[in-house]
């Protein structure tokens, strides 16, 4: 029989985290992926590093985590491709310009700063080769851009430095409470431990399901593109909020085009069908917006599979029913951010009962999961 002090289910962002952070309190976890590190959206996505444009219960998360991006080669000794040139939400209408202002107006009255309105010259200081008619928007100056694959495998590989014990191909089928500790079953064996942590992306509702504790987890698989080789021409992410767009370009010149339309998952098959006609509204998108792209070639596109909740923000904290347990999923498209900082206060959580870190209304409950018996 395994044993470990702790359970870590999912090798995403979020479980290579949180089992780095265990194991950085002295913790031995061990992490149970039935694919390996990095295969579904940590490994695929986007790599956006934002804190701009985030839930209010999301905010003191997604700040703790820009600490850690900002010191990412200390923690995983690999600067995993962070730059950080900003975050940008282009307005496209006077209208939507003042709705952003009425945002930043009361996130300042919640005393958070990071995010800044700006008018037409400095957006086309920041954003030069925005379209003209784009009267300003938000800014978030510390927020950037990492490459996924390279972080999630950081995580894992700095996890097993510091103790953890990683376990690829295997998955998990059951969990049963056995006197003070949790059996959980997996395809090779059992493992027992005092904890668990849930951190199994778009199949976390299985896993909470064996807990007698269902969740409303929508399997959704948001899709990317990336365009041809171009001259450099725009530093930060941009992003829009009326239309759907995330874009960004890498040092190699190529545009990473996303935002949000999305393929058709088949999570049991570890597949995902690109929908191009969603593909071309994103591509007429960026034609309208950016003049300078009306040359690109798109070489590729793809889709990772993830888990949305209803209410758009992740769940987070200790089980409902189920003592030991923690939840760990449903970042609902923009859940890589947050997983520095989300590992490390899981990790507190787990290891001290508290954190530090607020995460209230992120908790399960809120789904009127049934209270322990
Ligand atoms: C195309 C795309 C673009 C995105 N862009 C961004 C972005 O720019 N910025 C941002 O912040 N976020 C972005 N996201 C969202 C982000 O990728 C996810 O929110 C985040 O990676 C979720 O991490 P995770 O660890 O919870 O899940 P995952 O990466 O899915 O990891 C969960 C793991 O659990 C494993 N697992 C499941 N069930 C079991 C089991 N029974 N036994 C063992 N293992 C199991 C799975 O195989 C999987 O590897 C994007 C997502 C996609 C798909």
């Amino acid at each position: 029989m395994r044993t470990a002090d702790v359970v870590v289910i999912g090798g995403g962002i979020h479980g290579c985290s949180t089992a780095l952070h265990l194991a950085l309190r002295g913790l031995k976890p061990i992490l149970v992926e039935k694919d390996y590190a990095g295969r579904h959206a940590s490994g695929v996505n986007a790599g956006g590093v934002r804190q701009l444009a985030r839930d209010l219960a999301e905010i003191p998360l997604s700040i703790s985590s820009m600490d850690l991006w900002e010191k990412i080669e200390d923690l995983v000794g690999d600067d995993c491709g962070f730059t950080n040139n900003g975050t940008v939400l282009v307005a496209e209408n006077d209208e939507e310009l003042a709705s952003f202002r009425a945002r930043v107006d009361d996130l300042r009255m919640r005393g958070y700063t990071h995010e800044e309105l700006i008018g037409r010259d400095e957006l086309k200081r920041l954003v030069p080769a925005v379209s003209d008619h784009c009267p300003g928007g938000v800014v978030s100056r510390r927020d950037g851009a990492a490459d996924p694959f390279r972080t999630t495998q950081a995580f894992r590989k700095r996890a097993i430095e510091r103790g953890a014990e990683v376990i690829e191909g295997v998955t998990v089928t059951g969990l049963a409470r056995v006197g003070d500790v949790w059996r959980v079953e997996t395809s090779a064996g059992p493992i027992e431990a005092p904890k668990v942590v849930n951190a199994a992306g778009a199949w976390a509702d299985r896993i909470a399901a064996m807990l007698g504790e269902p969740v409303p987890l929508t399997v959704v698989a948001p899709m990317l593109m990336v365009t041809s080789r171009l001259p450099a021409f725009i530093d930060p992410v941009v992003i829009l909020r009326g239309r759907k767009l995330s874009f960004k370009q890498l040092d190699n010149g190529t545009v990473v085009i996303g935002g949000g339309h999305l393929a058709v998952p088949y999570r049991d098959r570890n597949e995902t069908v690109i929908d191009w006609t969603k593909l071309a509204i994103s591509a007429r998108t960026v034609w309208e917006l950016f003049p300078a792209m009306r040359i690109a070639t798109i070489v590729r596109a793809w889709a990772g599979i993830e888990a949305y909740m209803p209410d758009g923000i992740p769940v987070v904290g200790p089980s409902a029913t189920s003592e030991g347990v923690y939840h760990q999923f449903g970042f609902s498209t923009h859940g890589f951010q947050l997983g520095p900082g989300t590992g490390a206060m899981m990790a507190e959580l787990v290891a001290t009962g508290a954190t530090n870190v607020p995460i209230d209304g992120l908790g399960i409950e809120r789904f009127g999961t049934l209270k322990p018996g």
